[in-house]
């Protein structure tokens, strides 16, 4: 059976073959680090967290790059507000990120690069598309005419005259074409800044990205997703740039793309009022419930978000939950039936997998193994061999609770201690009986929801 992968560039159902072997480039655009990242953030993460996993359940070899966009108006507007220096701003908020993307079970990203790491090889591709005719200066920095590129609009599935028509009037006289992006903005008094041939100034947004995965993975690459809204401008203006300046298409060969998030049928937004940051709602719910609301509906389809969905996920959640509390206590006779279950079950799940990540699809057939099971008389060793199985999709899933070893109450104890002694600020305290839970062989994770013990 092959994967197939919907592919917004030719808008079909295509074989997913990698451009080597079984090698995949895979990359996602990050977060622009100036607040507390939202819940229509982390269904876009989860989700692609949940492909790149199953990618390498597969067997592929995935390197998985995101960028972190710390240099934006964004971000220059939020520091002035709050009097503070912009990469400070951005350092925090990127801490903030990963506290979340950590919660969520978010943990196949191989790279996070910064773009303000990358303004060497940014100037550089401007130069290039300076050489190759692309690029022009005006009074507030450098534009890619998008004239001189054929082809502007393959992505987004747009003729050049109805992009041309959709743009805003132009805020720069000196622009040659309304559409025309911006690759580098020249310098305003107060704003972060870097040399270039063009004077002191700072990256275009469309420029971060393709200066990464440049330098990353080369000028062609095999997968970049993000979530839909990011078709047009930003991802067609990345084909622009690279396959202008390298000369070579395509600069992805498949393009995924997640549906949005809505909060009770309507759209979120701050002047709603409707706004939700993942760090509320993981107040709210438990982060693998969260984890399954956005797994539990295919990456492709809208999701409501809603406190009737989300229970429903909780309630559905628990269900697998509990039968992994009961398979782990079997203790009955030994059942012939149920190796070829889990046979039927893993072919299910792949075939559904393999079907553009069909993620819904692919937990109902956990979910009709479970009443199969529920059916049978089974053993200790059956019970184990379910165990086995669970866990090894669950590497792909991510939401399942497996029974924990039992911690001793001395183990407890002593996390108590820490807590306390961190509490009062007493670091030496703290370092002194971290490092005999360590010689204990344990070790403690600060999540959002508070410790959490963990064997080394
Ligand atoms: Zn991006």
């Amino acid at each position: 059976m092959a994967l197939k992968v919907f592919n917004t560039l030719t808008r079909r159902k295509e074989e997913f073959k990698p451009l080597k072997g079984k090698k995949v480039n895979m990359f996602v655009c990050g977060p622009t680090v100036y607040d507390y990242s939202h819940i229509g953030h982390a269904k876009t993460y989860v989700q692609f967290d949940v492909i790149a996993k199953y990618l390498r359940y597969r067997g592929f070899n995935v390197f998985y790059l995101q960028n972190i966009t710390d240099i934006d108006d964004k971000i220059i507007k939020r520091a002035n507000e709050n009097k503070e220096d912009p990469s400070k701003l951005a350092i925090k908020y990127e801490k903030e990120y990963d506290i979340d993307m950590k919660a969520l079970g978010i943990n196949s990203v191989n790279k996070y690069a910064r773009a303000t790491n990358y303004v060497k090889q940014i100037i550089k591709q401007i130069q290039t598309l300076f050489d190759k005719g692309y690029a022009y200066k005006t009074s507030d920095g450098v534009y890619f005419e998008i004239d001189k590129f054929k082809g502007y609009g393959k992505l987004s599935h747009q003729p050049m005259d109805k992009i041309k028509e959709g743009a805003r009037v132009a805020v720069n006289e000196d622009k040659k074409n309304p559409s025309d992006f911006s690759l580098w903005k020249k310098e305003k008094i107060g704003e972060p800044s870097w040399r270039s041939p063009w004077g002191k100034g700072r990256p275009g947004w469309h420029i971060e990205d393709t200066a990464i995965t440049e330098t990353e993975f080369g000028p062609q690459y095999d997968l970049h997703g993000g979530a839909i809204d990011l078709i047009f401008p930003h991802h067609e203006s990345e084909i622009a740039q690279m396959e202008a300046s390298s000369g070579r298409k395509p600069l992805v060969k498949y393009w995924l793309h997640a549906a949005f998030l809505n909060i009770e049928k309507e759209k979120m937004a701050k002047s709603l009022g409707n706004f939700i940051t993942i760090r509320e709602a993981l107040k709210k719910w438990d982060s693998k419930v969260l984890r399954y609301f956005y797994v539990s509906t295919h990456y492709r389809t809208p999701i409501d978000y809603s406190e009737k969905n989300i229970q429903h996920s909780k309630n559905s959640l628990e269900r697998i939950n509990e039968f992994i509390r009961k398979v782990s206590r079997a203790n009955g006779k030994e059942n012939k039936k149920v190796k070829n279950l889990i046979k039927k079950t893993k072919t299910a799940f792949e075939k559904h997998m393999d079907n553009d990540f069909d993620m819904p699809q692919a937990i109902a057939a956990v979910y009709s193994f479970i009443r199969e099971v529920n059916k049978q008389d089974i053993s200790k060793r059956n019970g184990e061999e379910i165990i086995v199985f669970l866990k090894k999709i669950n590497s792909v899933l991510g939401f399942i609770t497996f029974e924990k070893e039992k911690v001793s109450a001395e183990i407890k104890k002593l996390v108590e201690e820490r807590e306390n002694a961190r509490k009062n600020k007493d670091w030496a305290t703290a370092d002194k009986v971290r490092d005999k839970l360590k010689k204990e062989g344990y070790y403690v994770d600060d999540t959002p929801q508070g410790p959490v013990i963990k064997k080394l």
